[in-house]
């Protein structure tokens, strides 16, 4: 292949920014034309659509967010709307993309792949980790450190005040923040959108602790099983502690991304456009068990996310 395409799509996560970086220049390497897209799907359908040097990716790896910016699109579910993004790609003769996104971007590379023939690489980047072809998606490490922080400062005036703090962090569907941040800061509690919760089991277990020489705690709810706000609000009304909620809200989107992320977007970025100049597309590029790895993009799709259950065993054997 000697033209490529890169956007990305969805929801902006730390780490997008290396990623597109190592896929300019490992394209440049392999002596291809790059193309950056902007505003995702959008730019493509709109014709948003710039060449990219050596220096267009100069000063970024370490920036969140995304340069290329991100946007949902709706008209992209459309006929019309793929059919515009196919002639876009014609236009300037992309003849692959590289799409950096969650699962619904991903959806979108399926459906150029498979309704128009148009080779697509998945590279995926969601703080959510929600995808559960590969152990780590691009911003989930840096999403957890920026609650992390968060969680440490408020546990030190918690402690102070003897007060229970609950805090919120994304993940409607997807608990993975709360349960990374919630056994990495030592809460004794955490909340999440797959497992149904028991107010008066949690008050028995701040009792307990409390009883065991505990002076605060911490609770980290997912926000797609409760807001902070309401959970505090329900556990304030059964008992005589002071309870204070704390939503982190987008400041966990962004920030510079940790060094796990732009390791993982070298690689993610490198791989990717090493498969396209082998004129390999329709394959999504991950992580699992410290290897990366490639598959299918619509085999990877149609994976369903599990809960890691037995890291919350874990976090129930040690928080005490
Ligand atoms: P995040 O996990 O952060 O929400 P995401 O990539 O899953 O990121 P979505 O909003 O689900 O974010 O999807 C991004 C875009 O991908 C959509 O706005 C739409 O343009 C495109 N898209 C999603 N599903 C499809 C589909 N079935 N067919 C074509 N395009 C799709």
């Amino acid at each position: 292949m000697k033209r490529i395409g890169l956007l990305t799509s969805g929801g902006d996560a730390p780490g997008m920014n290396a990623a597109i970086r190592a896929v300019v220049r490992s394209g440049i390497y392999f002596g291809m034309e790059v193309f950056g897209v902007e505003r995702g799907y959008a730019g493509l359908i709109e014709d948003c659509v710039i060449p990219m040097e050596m220096r267009s990716v100069s000063n970024i790896v370490q920036l969140g967010g995304t340069k290329l910016r991100s946007a949902r699109c709706l008209e992209m579910l459309t006929k019309e709307g793929k059919q515009q993004a196919v002639k876009t790609l014609e236009k300037y003769g992309i003849e692959g993309l590289v799409v950096i996104g969650g699962d619904g971007s991903f959806r979108g590379a399926r459906a150029l792949t498979e309704e128009f023939g148009v080779p697509t690489i998945g590279i995926p980047a969601t703080i959510d980790n929600d995808i559960e072809y590969t152990d780590y998606a691009l911003g989930f490490d840096t999403a957890v450190n920026t609650c992390l922080d968060i969680i440490n400062k408020l546990r030190d005036t918690m402690t102070s005040h003897e007060r229970i703090s609950v805090v919120e962090v994304m993940g409607r569907h997807c608990g993975d923040i709360a349960l990374y941040s919630g056994i990495a800061s030592g809460a004794e509690i955490i909340v999440v959108p797959e497992i149904a919760f028991d107010m008066g089991e949690i008050i028995e277990k701040i009792n307990a602790s409390r009883a065991n020489g505990k002076h605060s705690n911490i609770i980290v709810v997912a926000e797609g099983a409760m807001s902070a706000d309401q959970f505090a609000k329900q556990l304030q009304a059964s008992t005589t502690y002071d309870v204070r909620p704390t939503c982190i809200g987008h400041v966990q989107r962004g920030g510079s991304p940790t060094m796990a992320d732009r390791m993982l977007a070298a690689q993610f970025g490198n791989k990717a456009v090493r498969l396209l100049n082998e004129g390999i597309g329709n394959r999504a590029v991950g992580i699992r068990n410290n290897k990366i790895i490639e598959m299918d993009i619509i085999e990877a799709v149609s994976m369903k996310k599990t809960f890691n259950y037995e890291l919350y065993e874990t976090l129930q054997m040690i928080s005490m």
